[in-house]
This record gives structure tokens, sequence and C-alpha cells, in this order.
């Protein structure tokens, strides 16, 4: 089965991050921005500020990573289109987007988890959590939205949490 892409890809977005994420004015970013407000800078899809984003003091943008998500909400659950277009659908992408950025940080958490020295039952249970994050058909609204209520989040969660425990280095 092939993986999930972690790659950003702006362009197949519609800036999503830019739209509904909140910040907060200080060290990472330039103002106050509520969820849900587009911010200031956007144009289009489009930063336009994107060539100097640190030096005009936004950071928090340089270094947020949709790890893939956003791309994924907007071709595949809202096939390309775009809250621009049609404000109504701010409020289910808003949805979709936390869903899917939950699935693909426990994808990555579970990519990840491959660097350490794994018991067998372990990588038979990260590789079990892997195929059922990994669907393999293009995600829908309910489809996240059964993801993020259902039982996965918490294994995945549980899981990590487990091999932490294990691996932690004795006193
Ligand atoms: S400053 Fe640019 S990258 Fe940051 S939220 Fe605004 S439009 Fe997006």
């Amino acid at each position: 089965m092939q993986e999930i892409d972690l790659t950003p890809d702006c362009k197949a977005c519609a800036a999503l991050c830019c739209v509904l994420l909140p910040f907060d004015a200080g060290e990472a970013f330039g103002f106050d921005k509520a969820g849900g407000e587009p911010c200031r800078h956007l144009a289009g899809h489009a930063c336009g500020i994107h060539a100097g984003l640190a030096a005009a003091g936004f950071g928090g943008c340089v270094r947020y990573d949709c790890l893939g998500a956003g791309q994924r909400v907007v071709q595949e659950v809202f096939a390309g289109k775009s809250w621009r277009d049609d404000a109504s659908l701010l409020e289910p992408m808003d949805a979709a987007f936390r869903a899917m950025r939950r699935l693909h940080e426990d994808y990555a958490l579970l990519i990840s988890a491959a660097r350490l020295p794994l018991l067998e039952g372990e990588e038979a249970e990260r590789q079990r959590l892997l195929d059922l994050l990994n669907i393999g058909q293009k995600a829908t609204a309910p489809g996240l939205a059964a993801f993020e209520t259902g039982p996965l989040p918490r294994a995945v969660k549980a899981f990590i949490a487990d091999l932490k425990a294990r691996l932690r280095p004795r006193r």
C-alpha cells in the first residue's frame, strides 16, 4: 500500500493554515488572529510576505508544518474547492483539517518509531496501526469525524506511551 505523503503541498491546498488556525502576537507572530479569520497577509491562497516571513516577525509560519494534511483535505475531501468561493465550507473544512492533521501526526509518530529498538510484537502493532491509519481510499468528512472520535487516536497514543515507558533509561 502506498504510504501517506507527509510533505506539505501548499499549491494543492487552499491556505487552510492561514485561515483556520489562530495565533497570538508575540515572538512567533506579528499580530493576533482568530481561527477562521483569513490572515491579513493572505492574497488569494498565497502569503504576500512569504519571502520575508521571519524578518517580518512571522517565524511561527515558517516553523508550522501541516504534515501534508492541508492538500488532502482540499483535494480529497472537498474536490479542490475553496472557502474563498464558498464561505459555508469554512466550518466543515476546519473540522476535516483538525482530524486530518491528527491522523497525519499519528502516522508521522509511528513512522518515527521505526528508528527505535522495537520488540517483534511492538513492530507488529506499529504496522497494524499504520495500516489502520492508511486506509488507501480517499478521505471523507464522515470518515475523518469517525476517526477523530473513534478508538484509533487513543490506541496510537497508548502505543507510543508504552514504548516511551519501556525505553526510558533506568536510573
Ligand atoms: S503571514 Fe503568511 S504564512 Fe503566515 S498566516 Fe499570514 S498569510 Fe499565512
